[in-house]
Parts: C-alpha cells; sequence; structure tokens
C-alpha cells in the first residue's frame, strides 16, 4: 500500500471529556482531560472549516457529554453550512429545556442516545448516577419529537446481557430508527473493570439468537446493528475500519488519534490541531503510517485472506494482550496468543459472586 490515502470519511470529535455519569466501561482514557484544556470555540470551528475542506463527511460530536459545551450550537451551524452531516452522541442526562430545539434549529442531523440498562436500576449502577434513565428517556422522546432520527446505543456487558430483549422493546417503544446492540470493547475503563464486565459465553450465545430473531422479524421497522465480543470471537473486528483509513478522533485538547484508544500504544508520537493541520498530519503523520494499509502486517495477517477485511483487528488490543502493536490481533483465531483470550474470559467468569459489581469508577470531579 503506497498510494496516497483517501479522503476521511467521518471524525470523532471529542469536544470535552466533562460527563455527568462515570460509566464504569468508558472508553476515554483513565486520565481525563481537564476542562482548560479544551480547544476554545475558535479552534473546533477553525477545525471543522478545515475537516470540510479535506473532504470529511461526517462529524460526530461527542465527549464526554459534548452538550455542556455552550458552543455547540455554534459548530452545528458551522458544520451544517459546510454541507457536513452531525450526528451528536449524547449521554441525554442534564440538558436543558429548549437545548434539543436550539441544537435542531442550527441544523442537526442525527442523535445517538447511550443508554446503559434497559431497566432503571442498571442505568444507575452502571453510570453511578441517580435518576438518569427518566431523563435519558426524556431527551428520547423530545428528539424524536422534532423529527430527528434517533439510534440507541446499548453497550453490554454482564451485568445488562440479560437486558437484551427489554433493550429492543425499549427502541421500539421509543420510536427509534436504530439500536445498536454494542459489546464493550475493553479499553480506557472497560480494561480496568474487564473482571467485573466480562460475561460468560451462554449469555452471549443466547444473546446472539435473540439479536438475530429480532433483526429479522423487526426488517423495516428498526434497524438493529450488533457489535460482536472481541474476546469470543474468531476473527477480530476491522478497528475504525482499518487504522487511519476512514477516520480519526480529535481528543478535547486537538489531539489527533486514529482511535480511542491510540494513546496507549507508547512507541507512537501524536500531534495536535494547530501544531499541524489537519490535512498534514492525516498524510504524513508518522503515527498515522504505522499501520495503514497492510504493508507492516507481519505474519500471519501478511499473507491471510482476510487482511484487507479486517486490517488485522485492533492495534490497541495486540498492544494490551500482546504487548506489542505491530502483533495480529488476539482475538483471531490464527494468533499465537488467541488461547489468551479464552484464559480472560474464565478469569473472569470466576470471581467470587461476591465481587460481581465491584466496580471501580472515575471520581467525580476529575474532569
Ligand atoms: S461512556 Fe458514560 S461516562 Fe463515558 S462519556 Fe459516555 S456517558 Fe459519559
Ligand atoms: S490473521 Fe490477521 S488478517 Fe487474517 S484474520 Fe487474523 S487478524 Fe485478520
Amino acid at each position: 500500500m503506497s498510494d496516497a490515502p483517501l479522503p476521511p470519511i467521518g471524525i470523532l470529535a471529542e469536544l470535552t471529556h466533562r460527563c455527568p455519569l462515570q460509566c464504569v466501561y468508558c472508553s476515554n482514557p483513565l486520565e481525563l482531560l481537564k476542562a482548560d484544556k479544551e480547544l476554545s470555540t475558535d479552534a473546533w470551528l477553525a477545525l471543522f472549516e478545515e475537516a470540510a475542506d479535506l473532504g470529511v463527511l461526517q462529524i460526530h460530536l461527542s465527549g464526554g457529554e459534548p452538550t455542556l459545551r455552550p458552543d455547540l450550537e455554534q459548530f452545528i451551524s458551522c458544520l451544517a453550512r459546510r454541507g457536513v452531516y452531525t450526528n451528536l452522541i449524547t449521554a441525554g442526562v442534564g440538558i436543558a429545556e429548549g437545548r434539543m430545539e436550539r441544537l435542531c434549529d442550527a441544523g442537526l442531523d442525527h442523535v445517538q442516545l447511550s443508554i446503559q440498562g434497559a431497566r432503571a436500576p442498571t442505568t444507575e449502577k452502571i453510570g453511578n448516577n441517580r435518576g438518569a434513565q427518566e431523563k435519558k428517556l426524556e431527551t428520547a422522546r423530545r428528539v424524536v419529537e422534532l423529527g430527528l432520527p434517533l439510534t440507541i446505543n446499548a453497550p453490554i456487558h454482564r451485568h445488562n446481557i440479560e437486558e437484551v430483549p427489554a433493550f429492543i422493546d425499549l427502541a421500539l417503544s421509543l420510536r427509534a430508527q436504530r439500536l445498536e446492540i454494542a459489546n464493550v470493547q475493553y479499553a480506557g475503563w472497560a480494561l480496568l473493570n474487564r473482571n467485573t464486565l466480562m460475561p460468560d459465553r451462554e449469555a452471549v450465545e443466547r444473546q446472539v439468537e435473540i439479536v438475530e430473531e429480532a433483526q429479522s422479524r423487526l426488517q423495516g421497522i428498526l434497524a438493529i446493528d450488533f457489535v460482536a465480543p472481541d474476546y469470543f470471537a474468531i476473527y477480530p473486528k476491522p478497528c475504525m475500519g482499518g487504522w487511519a483509513r476512514d477516520a480519526f478522533m480529535i481528543a478535547p485538547d486537538g489531539m489527533v488519534l486514529p482511535c480511542h484508544a491510540a494513546a496507549t500504544i507508547p512507541t507512537l508520537h501524536f500531534e495536535r490541531f494547530g501544531e499541524r493541520s489537519l490535512t498534514d498530519i492525516w498524510l504524513n503523520s508518522p503515527a498515522f503510517n504505522a499501520f495503514r494499509g497492510d504493508d507492516w502486517m507481519l505474519e500471519p495477517c501478511r499473507s491471510c485472506d482476510r487482511r484487507e477485511i479486517d486490517w488485522g483487528g485492533c492495534r490497541c488490543q495486540a498492544m494490551a494482550i500482546a504487548g506489542d502493536a505491530a502483533a495480529t490481533d488476539p482475538a483471531c483465531v490464527k494468533s499465537p496468543l488467541h488461547n489468551r483470550m479464552a484464559m480472560l474470559i474464565g478469569e473472569a467468569n470466576s470471581l467470587p459472586s461476591s465481587n460481581a459489581d465491584d466496580f471501580r469508577y472515575r471520581r467525580i470531579g476529575r474532569a
């Protein structure tokens, strides 16, 4: 692969790490950036203008909780004016009266609302926030009343895997267009809480059957996306659609990263918007080029006929489990470390039940 990269399709813009919830699987780094480290309004606007020039088609406005940025309407107006599709990724808690209307008026295209449990106690326990469920449901109703398309994102793990049928009913009752049943990826806080979050194999198999049945029964009514759990897979997912291939992310301080957990790879150096242009980083950053395409691959990926399907899987998972970001993702059955995934499942599932919800939460006020 030596051709110049094509323009990116999407950017995940993490406007802030601040969030009213403390989800025990949050993909944000263990050390969150404080508000005074966030890019200014003008810097984000300049970044979005450059992204549009670069050819980016969609921007996911995320966090933390992106509605904590009072300038969110300005960002959406700027992107709408440039014809860039905007998706607001929100926890749906603490959104002031009239705010969703203003975001809609600014030109917002889509809302993705995360719900931690189909039942209120699960949401409250996982996000460590009392009363969160009713606020989320109210946000969902307001989004649908405004005529905005709504996706419900349901991160799945041991403590809510039996709620998958209830999540499907909830998405239908909220008139969502899409439901993402997304098994937790073990990075960030999820890696720290891996033993308490890991489901058992029988529960995962039941979940797959339930989702497949619902996908076929609800065709044309509710689209259901399924993100399979890596630790139970035989092949990895194409993380981010391939490293620096279609999309990238921006941290609240303007750090440009190929994916959420990329900063856990100690051999790579990442750059900030402002010190270098987005275009230059996308095309020329050594960190972006480190795992782009398939030239970097070693065996067994190098000669594998799936190498342009999954792009060798997740570099951060290879780093976390194999200790080498260039290794084949251990989620792959061809990895010499694949057995390690089964061992980690076994280790988690053999925890005494008294430790089953011994979560580690981020401290309030940290961000
Ligand atoms: S995963 Fe939870 S804590 Fe993390 S940003 Fe999303 S809502 Fe907030
Ligand atoms: S060997 Fe590499 S390219 Fe082949 S399936 Fe496994 S991770 Fe994918």
